[in-house]
């Protein structure tokens, strides 16, 4: 339908991207990048009407995101349609912008295009050699000055390669290495690297992705502390453990795994050495000082519950109760002993969760007045049902009248 509406004004209409990558791979993928030999702000209007949607134009580059209703999202680009007077038997060539647009990604993989209008409907386009990539299982860049114009591909390079369980081109391998040696990536904005490192973050298996950017020395070149070294890494396949695990539980809180991996990063770290990597990487201060807040939490935390003398239910309920969920489950994957594993695991799936069997308008009921003496009395007996004295309503209110 959006080909048809395309071609209605005169717009040539392509899939681009990362989707039509996953389609020639058979990996599922919904998010729909669009580009318009045309003009995409008046494209993307005239799709948000036909489809009851909502537009977002970016007018100074041209794009726009449409969110059509039941919450999919559309990203368009423009790619202008130009005409060109040739010399000679051709008296006007229409020049395939697509291609210009399509050579100015990151990786051969990532050029691919589908034609939508209805005369070519489906027409698979690759113009740079993806599908023979793809069948080599290779990340190329598409030119030698790649990672010059933008090293923050340097990052991506190694997400692909991961990801799909890919190589790096030979020449890939020593265009990266040389723009890692002339310092290309503190030619950037900071901010550019942490997007491409968060997104490295909440790859599926980051451990390998930070190994090779290790061994690639990106890390190092992005900020002399920052290392992935034996200890790290083992936090990081702990993290991962412990996301996988709370995954399962389909409980479908957010939570965000690449903030547990920065947990894991800057631990051995002193504040100040947190706060000047955060600065390389353009993140502000607060955000910064949020890390730090919480990472002092999680120590707290773990401080506090090594010194329980006995482990009462209760006690590590009081404990962990003031944690946000992501410190608690980053304590968890730090944790070594079993003992601890399973106070936090009880937690996350049961205690937190504990009601107790009487409520504050019941003690109202029996004589008490809302002062703290309800509120210390709830808590009371909160406690003692978490650790199984008090089990149903009469027990309660027993223990309450007492
Ligand atoms: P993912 O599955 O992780 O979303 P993707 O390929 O869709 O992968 P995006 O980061 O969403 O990746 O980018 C969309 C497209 O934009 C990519 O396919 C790529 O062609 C292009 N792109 C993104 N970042 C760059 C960059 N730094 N340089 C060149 N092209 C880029």
């Amino acid at each position: 339908k959006s080909g048809e509406l395309a071609e209605s004004m005169g717009f040539n209409l392509f899939l681009v991207g990362g989707i039509v990558r996953d389609m020639v791979m058979r990996i599922e993928n919904l998010d729909v990048d669009l580009v318009v030999e045309g003009d995409g702000i008046i494209f993307a209007k005239a799709l948000a009407e036909a489809f009851g949607g909502k537009v977002s134009p970016h007018e100074k580059y041209k794009t726009a995101v449409v969110r059509l209703p039941g919450g999919r999202r559309i990203d368009l680009a423009t790619a202008r349609l130009e005409y060109y007077r040739m010399p000679g038997a051709f008296p006007e060539v229409e020049e395939s912008t697509l291609k210009l647009d399509l050579y100015r990604r990151d990786f051969t993989i990532n050029t691919m295009a589908v034609a939508l209008n209805p005369h070519r409907f489906g027409e698979l386009i690759d113009f740079f050699g993806a599908q023979r990539d793809i069948r080599e299982k290779k990340i190329r860049v598409l030119h030698s000055l790649s990672f010059v114009e933008d090293p923050s591909r340097i990052l991506r390079a190694v997400r692909f390669e991961k990801r799909f369980n890919f190589c790096l081109g030979k020449q890939t391998v020593s265009l990266i290495s040389s723009a890692v040696q002339a310092g290309f990536l503190r030619n950037i904005p900071g901010r550019r690297i942490f997007h491409e490192m968060r997104q490295i973050l909440q790859e599926e298996n980051p451990v390998r992705c930070m190994d090779r950017l290790h061994e690639l020395k990106v890390l190092e070149a992005i900020h002399p502390d920052l290392v992935f070294d034996e200890r790290i890494r083992e936090s990081f396949v702990s993290v991962r453990e412990t996301l996988f695990w709370f995954r399962l539980l389909y409980t479908h809180e957010k939570v965000r795994p690449w903030f547990l991996y920065c947990l894991a990063l800057t631990e051995p770290m002193n504040p100040e050495t947190v706060m000047s990597i955060a600065e390389a990487l353009g993140l502000r201060r607060e955000d910064a000082e949020m890390l730090l807040a919480s990472r002092e939490r999680v120590r707290e935390l773990m401080k506090r519950l090594a010194s329980l003398s006995e482990i009462l239910p209760s006690k590590a309920f009081g404990i962990l109760e003031d944690a946000a969920l992501e410190e608690m489950l980053y304590a968890m994957s730090r944790s070594r002993s079993a003992t601890f594993k399973k106070i936090f695991s009880t937690y996350v799936t049961s205690w937190r969760n504990y009601r107790p069997p009487v409520s504050g308008k019941d003690l109202l009921v029996i004589g008490f007045s809302q002062n703290p003496e309800l509120g210390r009395c709830l808590r009371e007996i909160r406690d003692q049902g978490l650790n199984g004295e008090i089990r149903d309503f009469a027990g309660a209110m027993d223990y309450a009248r007492t």
